[in-house]
């Protein structure tokens, strides 16, 4: 097959461009001795396809002023990647039915088997229904303002005042930013009746019982089930929850307070200003680099040639777009990095996060086929989480951004969000496995009154007596519930593993990080829990062994905390 030479050759192209090639596919004869020669070519187009894609976002989204760059991007994302997306599923099949399992697709097979049996021709209608609802959620929420000195402002503009010192400014920015979601409460809730009843009924058409168990297949969740989910809600609830409740007391503390209330607790207790490590994107690159180089010589070269190579872009400025993202270059087998830092802690905190992605896309790069490359979130989290936790100890001197003192705040606050996120966690993967499997959760009144309780479950040492319409508001803000459904369990598995391989690193940090990297260098040739194991970690919902981690981080909390002047 004649290929396209790179990935360049394909920035202008149009569908009728692209088709072509999926049709020569199609059409090509398969049999065992042909495979290899068509998977090759197949995946080499997708690598060839998929950087183009990426390659016009990353222009769009570093420059949107420029009209033309826009509508190359929107030609990609909108016009050729759901119709590219049909193709390869076309091709999919094609390889499935040939009953072969090349060595080394054994997952990827897997994967496509389970796509394609649970596809069901009656159900693509409401699946474009349930895309309509999720831009809808998404047109309701954007573009929220909070009224704020008789001003009205986008809620991000708020998070200053609720990390604000005195009291009262941080209580009325907490209520100022949610009123907004009280306001559109009931349109949200219809909204999700909607969605609970296409969903349901998707999953009952694909002849499954409910839309959980139709998500685990479709999520291609093959070595962990609802069940082990239950267990890993009972166990954050028995060892996570009463160690954050400590943590909330001893800010409780601290804050001297005579009940610690939901607007306590973004503000830093241990300092008045919010941390700023740094100015420039350009200075953050190298002090990331200097981590990097404190951690690993490879991943540190890794981090290099992001720099050397222009795939860093990490400054906030006019007319870029907002957020971040980590998106591979598959052709080139390159990582980009896409930030706003604004000089914060929490800039350098994503910064270290996605150069774990980073080094997931340089590591499976070694893998030959595209589909052998990504594994799911579990794995993905793993690695960007990980490298959160490895490089925590190495914020402060002598390779650090921060002075000691800041090192130790900026440590603390990582390592208590870890506890205040599992907690999270639970409780809204308990909510969504409630809303589809208890058969109440197209009750609007029934399903508010099952997250208060949830909520009140796995949410100890917050005291939100009064604001109980406040409480409820908090899940319509959770975006996932109602875009991404059942997408958050992954957080929590990941950071499971992620703080087995810091306990591991503080044993012998040279053989951790190694391991790290040959776990990240199978991509999605193996399972979940091979992967893991290959990490040096265990994938595990085990009361007892959540309950070790849990014990290891407090103590570091603890001893932490103790060497914090004025503590
Ligand atoms: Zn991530």
């Amino acid at each position: 097959m004649k290929l396209p030479e790179s990935s360049a050759a394909l920035a202008g192209a149009t569908w009728e461009d692209c088709l072509p090639y999926y049709e020569a596919l199609a059409q090509l004869p398969l049999d065992a001795a042909s495979l290899p020669g068509w998977l090759a070519d197949w995946s080499r187009f997708e690598s060839l396809l998929s950087e183009a894609v990426s390659l016009a976002m990353i222009a769009y989204t570093c420059d949107t002023t420029d009209p033309a760059k826009e509508a190359a991007h929107l030609r990609f994302s909108t016009e050729i990647l759901p119709k590219a997306e049909e193709q390869s599923v076309r091709l999919a099949r094609r390889l499935v039915e040939t009953g072969l399992v090349p060595e080394g697709l054994e997952t990827t097979v897997a994967r496509f088997k389970t796509s394609i049996e649970i596809f069901r021709e009656e159900n693509v209608p409401l699946f474009a229904e349930l895309e309509e609802m999720a831009s809808k959620y998404q047109r309701i929420t954007g573009g929220m303002m909070a009224e704020w000195e008789g001003e009205q402002l986008p809620l991000p503009m708020l998070s200053p005042f609720l990390q604000a010192r005195d009291r009262t400014v941080r209580e009325r920015a907490f209520r100022a930013t949610v009123i907004p979601y009280m306001d559109v409460q009931p349109a949200l809730s219809q909204l999700f009746d909607s969605m609970y009843a296409h969903r349901q009924r998707a999953a009952r058409q694909a002849d499954f019982r409910d839309f959980q168990t139709f998500s685990f297949a479709a999520k291609h969740r093959f070595d962990y089930t609802p069940g082990d989910c239950e267990r890993f809600h009972d166990a954050v609830d028995a060892v996570v929850v009463p160690a954050y409740a400590r943590v909330l007391a001893a800010r409780r503390q601290r804050l001297n307070l005579e009940a610690l209330r939901p607007w306590d607790l973004p503000v830093n207790p241990y300092r008045a200003e919010p941390l700023r490590p740094f100015q420039t994107g350009d200075e953050l690159a190298r002090g990331t680099q200097k981590i990097m180089g404190a951690l690993d010589p490879v991943l540190a070269g890794q981090f290099r040639i992001m720099m050397e190579e222009g795939l860093l872009d990490l400054d906030s400025r006019k007319g870029k777009a907002p957020g971040g993202y980590c998106d591979t270059l598959h052709v080139k087998g390159r990582p980009f990095i896409f930030m706003n830092a604004s000089g914060v802690l929490d800039d350098l905190v994503t910064l270290l996060h996605e150069a774990g992605h980073a080094f997931h896309a340089f590591a499976s790069h070694a893998q030959p086929l595209v589909w052998q490359r990504h594994p799911g979130a579990e794995a993905a989290e793993l690695a960007s989480m990980s490298m959160e936790l490895l490089s925590g100890p190495h914020l402060g001197p002598p390779d650090g951004m921060l002075d000691q003192r800041d090192a130790a705040i900026a440590r603390l606050e990582h390592l208590e969000d870890v506890l205040g996120n599992l907690v999270h966690i639970a409780s809204v993967d308990a909510f969504q496995s409630w809303i589809y499997s208890s058969g109440e959760g197209g009750d609007a009144v029934v399903r508010d009154q099952a997250w208060l309780r949830i909520r009140s479950r796995f949410e100890q040492g917050v005291d939100w007596s009064g604001l109980e319409r406040e409480r409820v508001a908090r899940w319509y803000r959770q975006l996932h519930i109602f875009m991404y459904p059942f997408y958050y369990i992954e957080y929590g598995i990941a950071q499971i593993g992620a703080l087995q391989i810091w306990r591991n690193s503080r044993k012998d940090h040279a053989a951790t990080v190694a391991r790290y990297r040959e776990a990240l260098a199978l991509g999605a040739v193996r399972g979940l829990p091979d992967i893991y194991r290959a990490a040096g970690a265990e994938l595990t919902f085990d009361r007892g062994k959540i309950g070790e981690l849990v014990q290891l981080v407090e103590s570091e909390i603890e001893r932490v905390r103790s060497e914090l002047p004025g503590s």
